[in-house]
């Protein structure tokens, strides 16, 4: 089922890239991601996993880089086109759309870092690669601290005595990392490469960190075991373990100066991201209940012949276009600031993850009883749909943060865009 858009200006061209990923979400992303669902997480990362063939299939496909300029080697989306996309992998399956996009993050905050050396050596390869050898993930999250790293303006944010579980000091031209990243990082056990924040200065608290990009097969490195969870199972994550891991001094491409500020940027486009996530969730959810309740006869007629569940189907209606519109809105803007506005960043992760919660919770109350059962793919979206509002930041964590920006912004006056 395709959706009819409400951006009347969309072109031939914005129209067949919608298309052509929606037939890949369709052929290829929703029954793999139903495979994985009820695979255990050892089988999903294995070397012979399903996994792996969609991987290569996407960036056969582009997919991994829609949005990268040309210049670098990207396909040069425009931000419209860029989202269609996305929201058509995510209708395909949230977990796998996750995987590519968090394929492509260090990249991206390599090229918002605009250090060409670093762009050379990682975005380029990343670009030209058809094969999915090149894939990459971000390790920010420790077990002791999860919000703990993302608290960026809290008192405790400089607290000296809160010591992160992942440091990394200066031993001659070379940055020499210690610790371990928690279980939650996404594509961990399968990523050829990482983003990882570390500390540097203990004296500051979380706030003295800096951020490194590096390939996982480095000596001293090693990877946890995939996470066993009950939802988004097709999104492989896994901890990370460094032991004297040694990296040269140029891939720690942000210090502690910087380190609050990139915090609330890289959360600013992520969270952007995460929103369209949600998008493609609450639109698979809505469709997946309509029809249903065309099939399902209950009083001698279908169930959407009954006028409550009428109103109750409109009105998810209703949410995902308000999701979308939304998710859209900030994408346009998000993907062409330098820095995001972080701000609205925040309110539509938050407000789209959970309309879409709650979406995706109504769709299964209409399934009745047979939305409980691993027969009807509502089941699956309720499982995968609860993580949202947890990944990219707990939702009340990031609303504090929307908030404390407001305090300093509103009304806001001006973006600094770059493209
Ligand atoms: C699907 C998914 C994908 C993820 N992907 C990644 C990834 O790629 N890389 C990565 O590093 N991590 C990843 N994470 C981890 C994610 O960022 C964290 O789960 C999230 O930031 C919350 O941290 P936590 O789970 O440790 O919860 P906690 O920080 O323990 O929070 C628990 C509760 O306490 C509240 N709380 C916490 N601190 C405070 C405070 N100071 N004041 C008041 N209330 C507070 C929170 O709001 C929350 O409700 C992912 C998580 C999920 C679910």
């Amino acid at each position: 089922m395709t959706y009819f858009d409400l951006n009347l200006d969309l072109t031939d061209e914005d129209n067949a890239i919608r298309e052509a990923a929606h037939k890949f979400a369709k052929e290829v992303m929703r029954p793999l991601s139903i495979e994985l669902d009820r695979m255990s997480p050892e089988e999903v990362v294995a070397a012979e996993s399903p996994l792996w063939g969609f991987l290569k299939q996407a960036y056969e496909l582009g997919y991994h880089k829609g949005a990268f300029p040309v210049e670098v080697g990207g396909l040069g989306f425009t931000p419209i086109q860029s989202h269609i996309l996305m929201e058509e992998l995510f209708w395909g399956s949230t977990g796998l759309g996750a995987v590519l996009l968090l394929a492509a993050w260090p990249y991206v905050k390599i090229l918002h870092a605009m250090d060409m050396e670093l762009i050379e050596e990682f975005v380029v390869p990343f670009c030209q690669c058809t094969d999915a050898s090149v894939t990459g993930s971000w390790a920010i999250t420790e077990p002791d601290h999860g919000s703990d790293s993302l608290n960026v303006g809290e008192p405790f944010w400089s607290d000296p005595s809160i010591k992160m579980q992942l440091s990394a000091r200066e031993e001659g031209d070379q940055w020499v990392l210690n610790g371990q990243k928690s279980a939650w990082v996404s594509c961990g056990p399968t990523a050829t490469h990482s983003m990882v924040n570390v500390q540097i200065d203990t004296t500051m608290g979380p706030a003295g960190g800096g951020v490194c990009i590096l390939p996982l097969d480095l000596p001293g490195i090693s990877r946890g075991k995939a996470l066993d969870k009950h939802g988004a199972r097709d999104l492989p994550q896994g901890e990370l373990f460094f032991d004297n891991v040694q990296i040269p001094k140029r891939w720690m491409f942000t210090g502690p100066e910087e380190y609050g500020e990139w915090v609330i940027t890289n959360l600013g486009f992520g969270n952007t991201g995460v929103s369209v996530g949600a998008l493609g969730l609450a639109r698979a959810g809505f469709e997946e209940t309509l029809s249903y309740a065309k099939d399902r006869v209950q009083g001698g007629k279908p169930l959407i012949e009954h006028y409550s569940i009428k109103v109750r189907i409109h009105r998810m209606f209703a949410k995902v276009e308000a999701i979308r519109a939304m998710s859209r809105a900030v994408w346009n803007v998000n993907t062409r600031a330098f820095p995001p506005l972080a701000e609205y960043a925040f309110a539509a992760k938050t407000f789209c993850t959970e309309a879409a919660v709650e979406v995706i919770d109504e769709g299964l109350q209409i399934h009745g009883a047979n939305g409980l059962t691993k027969e009807y793919f509502i089941e699956k979206l309720w499982r995968d749909a609860r993580s949202l509002t947890i990944a990219d930041g707990e939702n009340s964590v990031l609303n504090r943060q929307g908030g404390h920006i407001l305090k300093d912004t509103f009304p806001r006056t001006s973006v600094n865009l770059i493209a």
